[in-house]
């Protein structure tokens, strides 16, 4: 059996109360690992065992360059550990071993790249108005950052807070999901192995609505750091007016995939798959929102529907599978009633619809590749994150109209568009309002670009190197050279 235990002051710890919660292996529902269970004792532990080594430990004074070092030789660990890391990380979410093996990859790329970031912004001197003076901007570390990550990409998401906090020098608390801590833990391993002193990195284990309240509660806490859905986002933030803290919220998506009639059919139905099958839809960024024009709607919805009928579901550890389980009995719950939702409102099912007959997948939470056509604009199933396997599609005449419709949701993550205009490709990626709009493809991330939500996707920007700044203050120094009064006031 697995197990795991919080990090706090370079300790590990079963916490006060000594409590443990199970982890199921959503594949079947098995125990895999007890790890314990914390609550806002620990989390007041771990807040101020790094508000110590942020204020008295040397941390954000350490030399840019050695935390880089640092964040570079977890990175390296990550890679020496990578099968391990996968295999935790499957085991947890039931996810196909080859996505997180994919994933490891990932986060190992993140992690050297806000390494090499580090010690990259020297400061800026800037043209000061005032004679006989000079006029430095310089960022420095925000502070204790806590940070919350949801289950879906369990060790990526929290990769994105992990790397740029210690990279800037801030020293953090890490809440992975209560539901899919394991590869959270490991990495905390590694971060000791790697050699990051007391207090710098702290994980503690629990329930959001403890160990997460108690962070976005606490004024000694600078800057809270969130990727989950929107109800919680907006409760972090109300939260985090305690202290008027620095917040960053990573929310929820539901990204339209437009496809116009000039579109190169066969990449756009492959692409459509990838942008909504990944981790059985459970991703912010799902594609699952399909408009297509007039001229190539049945061909299109055809071939898609071809194509999901042919997606294996199944263990992940299976290497034939392409699509695993989703995250829980109540997640599956969910899935459910939004299917019926969308069968009560008059989506058309075309596919799916049902959790699979396989006798061998009925312990775990499985559902099947899932088609409605027919939609309209207004339909919850449209307007809703489902975060599973379900792809709804809306049919759509002019250009105009599918911007409109794009566009009139509370969500503005992601979008994607096929067409091969070059002039139509301006037009709609400037008229989407979306934080990432992909011509062409759909679901391509990396490091080097900000990733983040207009609207209520979210507040602030991960990646890039704006990622990094988020974890910085910005320090204006006037340096006065003048030696003579100014006798403003009389002599
Ligand atoms: P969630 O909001 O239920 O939980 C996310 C995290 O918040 C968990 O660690 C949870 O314990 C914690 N939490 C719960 N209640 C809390 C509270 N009151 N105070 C503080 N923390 C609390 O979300 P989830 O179900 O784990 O994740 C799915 C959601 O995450 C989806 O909406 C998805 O779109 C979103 N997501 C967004 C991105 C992005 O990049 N924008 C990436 C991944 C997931």
């Amino acid at each position: 059996m697995i197990t795991g235990r919080h990090y706090i002051n370079g300790q590990w710890t079963d916490g006060e109360s000594g409590e443990t919660r199970d982890i199921l292996n959503p594949y079947d529902a098995s125990v895999v690992a007890r790890v314990s269970e914390g609550g806002r004792a620990e989390t007041r532990a771990a807040i101020a065992a790094a508000r110590e080594a942020f204020d008295n430990g040397g941390w954000p004074q350490t030399p840019a360059s050695e935390r880089g070092r640092l964040v570079f030789k977890l990175a390296e660990l990550i890679e020496r550990d990578r099968e391990e890391l996968a295999r935790l990380e499957s085991i947890d979410t039931g996810k196909t071993v080859e996505e997180s093996r994919w994933d490891m990859d990932d986060i190992a790329g993140i992690f050297r790249y806000f390494a090499g970031l580090a010690d990259k912004d020297g400061g800026e001197v800037i043209d000061s108005p005032v004679p006989d003076s000079t006029s430095t901007v310089v960022r420095e570390p925000v502070g204790v950052c806590g940070q919350i990550s949801p289950w879906n990409y369990p060790l990526l998401q929290a990769s994105w807070k992990m790397a740029p906090a210690l990279a800037a020098g801030c020293t953090i608390v890490m809440k992975p999901s209560e539901i899919t801590p394991l590869t959270t833990i490991k990495v905390t391993e590694l971060a000791e192995e790697a050699g990051f002193p007391k207090g710098v990195v702290n994980t503690v284990l629990g329930p959001g609505p403890e160990v997460g309240a108690e962070l976005s509660e606490n004024t000694d806490v600078d800057l809270i750091s969130f990727t989950g859905g929107i109800a919680t986002g907006k409760t972090i933030m109300r939260a985090a007016a305690s202290n008027v803290k620095k917040v960053a919220l990573e929310l929820g998506g539901k990204n339209p995939n437009i496809i116009f009639d000039d579109a190169d059919l066969e990449l756009a139905v492959d692409y459509a798959l990838n942008g909504v099958f990944f981790h059985a839809g459970q991703i912010c960024s799902a594609g699952a929102r399909i408009l297509v024009q007039e001229g190539i709607h049945d061909r299109f919805v055809a071939a898609l529907k071809a194509r999901m009928e042919r997606i294996t579901v199944g263990n992940g550890f299976d290497e034939k599978t392409q699509m695993g389980p989703l995250i829980s009995a109540e997640h599956l719950a969910k899935v459910e009633s939004y299917v019926d939702i969308a069968n009560k409102e008059g989506a058309k099912l075309l596919l799916g619809g049902c959790r699979p007959d396989d006798p061998a997948l009925q312990d775990g939470y499985f559902y099947m590749p899932t088609l409605f056509a027919e939609c309209e604009n207004h339909m919850r199933i449209v307007q809703e994150e489902v975060f599973g396997p379900v792809i709804t599609i809306e049919r759509f005449a002019s250009e105009k109209e599918v911007i409109e419709r794009a566009n009139s949701t509370i969500y503005g993550l992601s979008a994607g568009f096929w067409t091969r205009d070059p002039d139509r490709m301006e037009r709609v990626s400037k008229a989407l309002r979306f934080g990432t709009v992909w011509v062409n493809d759909f679901n391509v991330y990396f490091v080097q670009a900000p990733w983040g939500g207009y609207k209520q996707s979210g507040l602030g920007r991960e990646l890039g190197r704006i990622g990094l700044e988020e974890y910085t203050e910005v320090k204006h120094v006037f340096r006065n050279h003048a030696t003579t009064a100014l006798n403003w006031f009389g002599a």
